[in-house]
């Protein structure tokens, strides 16, 4: 039997990547969107918090099992910002663009051996709205904040996210190579893991 999800996102390219990930599960997942319900407001102060925001809302308003995603990147030259402000760094009507401006005027005259930085993603799974054992699976993904952007594939900060071993940055990558390796590749591939038990729960 299909089961029905809800996907507590409203991030077109995240939804993209969770479906091409999960694509071989025997999951429905269904964009919060479709289903008319608002984002959750963000008011955690860690991934984990955040991800249990967004899919307690979308299960309370669904009535079904919800999946969010919490994530954004730590630029260890930053202290670890913007963390889990990353979709916000340049302010609250701001977007991909001035995310990336401000983060390359903040490390303007870093070298490139200081400008180590990671992707963090925090996947949860809620089978109902008011369940007090969320499923959480985490995952990193290691590189470096690049000079300048480099290409056009990906989203958010990834022109500028430079792989030292793959020699380019992620927006250079195909998108089945992204997920293949990407923070919320593997962070979906665990949750894939356990889907069997899960959904049975
Ligand atoms: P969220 O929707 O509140 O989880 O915000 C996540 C933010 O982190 C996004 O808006 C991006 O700025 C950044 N981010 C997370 N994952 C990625 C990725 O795979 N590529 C590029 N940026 C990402």
């Amino acid at each position: 039997m299909i089961e029905k999800v809800v996907l507590a996102s409203n991030n077109a390219h995240k939804i993209r990547e969770f479906k091409s990930i999960l694509s071989k599960e025997n999951i429905e997942l269904i964009p919060q969107a479709k289903l008319n319900i608002p984002e959750a407001e963000e008011t955690g102060s860690t991934f984990i918090e955040n991800a249990i925001i967004k899919a307690r809302n979308a299960s309370l308003l669904s009535g079904l099992p919800a999946l969010s995603d919490d994530s954004g990147i730590e630029v260890d030259a930053l202290g670890g910002r913007p963390g889990v402000f990353s979709a916000r760094y340049a302010g609250l009507e701001c977007d991909d663009n001035l995310n990336n401006k401000l983060l390359l005027e903040e490390l303007n005259g870093v070298p490139i051996n200081q400008r180590t930085a990671r992707y963090h993603c925090c996947i949860v799974f809620l089978p109902n709205f008011n369940s007090s054992a969320p499923r959480v699976f985490n995952s990193t993904w290691e590189g470096k904040i690049g000079l300048q952007e480099e290409g056009h594939k990906g989203f958010g900060y990834d022109p500028l996210f430079y792989l030292p071993e793959l020699k380019c940055t992620a927006a250079e990558l195909p998108e089945a190579k992204k997920n293949a390796i990407s923070h919320r590749g593997k962070a979906l591939r665990l949750f894939s893991q356990d889907l069997d038990k899960i959904i049975k729960i």
